[in-house]
């Protein structure tokens, strides 16, 4: 395949064709040299050329649930609820035929001058049950097929409390068929973003899962998937390896070990007391493997040929991950890293340990940050301090904690900031090049694969408002195209 009249982004701007074979780039040269055009020839009209990208950190079938549930937050009142859910059976994503309950979330209608009842759902028409979920989870507003699929036919208005709840746990069980189609709906979306490959740390054992949906057509996205300690036994007696393939797109990820909490509960293991906790139990947060159940872990892991990847969150938390490193002297990743002691910093390069980060959860965390590590977040999501001291970056969204878009995970770690707010820590900016370096695991270059995305803008000099937004004209991952609206 010829790919013609592109500009590499953070080249020298001039117009070049790329040749592709077998999925690899063969050949770079000046447009319009490399002799006639065929079948497989491309224009691209001068967009702009850069390496696909990676999210390094997400929980891909707990992603693909949520983007099938409607965001009704913003619902002022009933009717602009029915509206919103009018819209997006409409949309073209949705499953016309489906008979799988439509989901909307997050309504609050203490302060509605309407009423949600079950007519006007029905109203909408369909045979399909509609289950709107408020925003405390205590009700669910629904249609009369879903009355009638829950055994509630008769009830009007919302169920509240107990039906409420049973229903929402309802929810989350799904067949795999019916799981698989909207991975397979998640990873376009995905491609069209940009996204080339992911890390799945989902909870679940994921080998017989990926290799299906791969199998089944599923070939948007490469996928490294974790092993949690739970399996680690089931994988060492399959003999799996961090980094074998398994097919083309399916490779064997880290062994996934979460050692600490988080922030927002206040079980991130960190040196000083949580404010106003002296003194309590679990004032410092909570170790959940502590190096007697860490090292061993990580021992058996390393000893299988599966690299250790470890949750940790709070500054002692990671200190002990880094010793545990040191210990065994093997390379690995660290999750999230939120908040690192000074010295610390430099044991990631030091010790060959990548720092794995979600730079949009600043932007969600800032002011729990600040009143729970009060005075310490001049070193939290400390990206600038990292690169400085030698660590390579790792990025990613922990979807569904942040939107699986890396232009939003870019767009955070060069701003530090959304909407109108001031930066948080600006002095912990990154630049574009570094967050696309975070980003990316190829260039474009000769003999680099042919991960490869296409776009109207140079992601280089684009202001983050536009970054964050950033169109993606095409994707192609192995030099076939995943996403394609040229
Ligand atoms: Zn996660």
């Amino acid at each position: 395949m010829l790919l013609r009249n592109t500009r590499v982004s953070g080249g020298t701007g001039e117009p070049v064709d790329i040749r592709i074979e077998n999925g690899i780039i063969t050949g770079i040269g000046p447009s319009g040299e490399s002799g006639p055009s065929g079948d497989d020839t491309r224009d691209l009209g001068g967009r702009w050329l850069s390496p696909g990208l990676w999210d390094n950190h997400v929980h891909f079938s707990q992603w693909a649930l949520v983007q099938q549930r409607l965001d009704v937050s913003s619902a002022g009142s009933a009717r602009e609820a029915v509206a919103m859910v009018a819209a997006a059976i409409e949309a073209a994503d949705a499953d016309p035929g489906s008979t799988s309950p439509f989901i909307g979330y997050g309504f609050r209608d203490a302060l509605w001058r309407d009423e949600a009842t079950v007519e006007a759902l029905d109203a909408l028409g369909g045979q399909r049950p509609i289950v709107l979920v408020s925003g405390d989870l205590h009700a669910v507003w629904v249609n009369t097929a879903a009355l009638s699929l829950y055994g509630h036919l008769g009830h009007t208005g919302m169920l509240v409390e107990e039906p409420a709840f049973e229903i929402t746990r309802r929810l989350g069980i799904v067949d795999d068929a019916q799981l698989d189609r909207w991975v397979d709906a998640a990873a376009r979306h995905a491609a069209s973003r940009g996204v080339v490959g992911i890390v799945d740390l989902e909870m679940a054992w994921s080998l017989e899962n990926w290799t299906r949906r791969i199998a089944g057509g599923t070939r948007s996205l490469r996928v490294e998937f974790g092993v949690y300690a739970q399996h680690l036994e089931r994988a060492v007696a399959l003999g799996l390896r961090t980094g074998d393939r398994v097919n083309d797109l399916l490779t064997v990820g880290p062994l996934k070990l979460i050692s600490d909490g988080s922030l927002n509960t206040r079980t991130a293991y960190c040196f000083d007391a949580y404010p106003g906790r002296e003194g309590e139990e679990n004032s410092h947060g909570l170790l959940t493997l502590p190096p007697d159940e860490l090292l061993p872990l990580m021992r058996r892991g390393v000893a299988a040929g599966i690299v250790p990847t470890v949750h940790a969150i709070g500054d002692h938390a990671n200190s002990l991950a880094l010793d545990a490193f040191a210990e065994l002297g093997v390379r690995g990743r660290i999750e999230h890293a939120q908040l690192l002691a000074a010295t610390d910093l430099l044991r990631f390069a030091e010790l060959g340990v990548v720092a794995s980060v979600q730079p949009d959860h600043a932007l969600d965390d800032r002011d729990v940050a600040e009143h729970h590590w009060a005075g310490r977040t001049d070193r939290a999501f400390a990206l600038r301090s990292l690169l400085d001291s030698g660590a390579t970056l790792a990025m990613g969204s922990d979807a569904p904690v942040s939107p699986l878009d890396p232009w939003v995970t870019i767009a955070a770690a060069v701003a530090r900031s959304r909407g109108d707010r001031e930066p948080w820590h600006p002095e912990q900016r990154i630049t574009v090049a570094e967050a696309l370096a975070a980003s990316t695991r190829t260039t474009v270059a000769v003999g680099q694969r042919a991960d490869l995305i296409v776009t109207g803008t140079d992601p280089l000099a684009a202001d983050v408002e536009s970054l964050r937004r950033l169109g993606v004209a095409a994707t192609l991952l192995g030099g076939e195209f995943t996403h394609d609206t040229l």
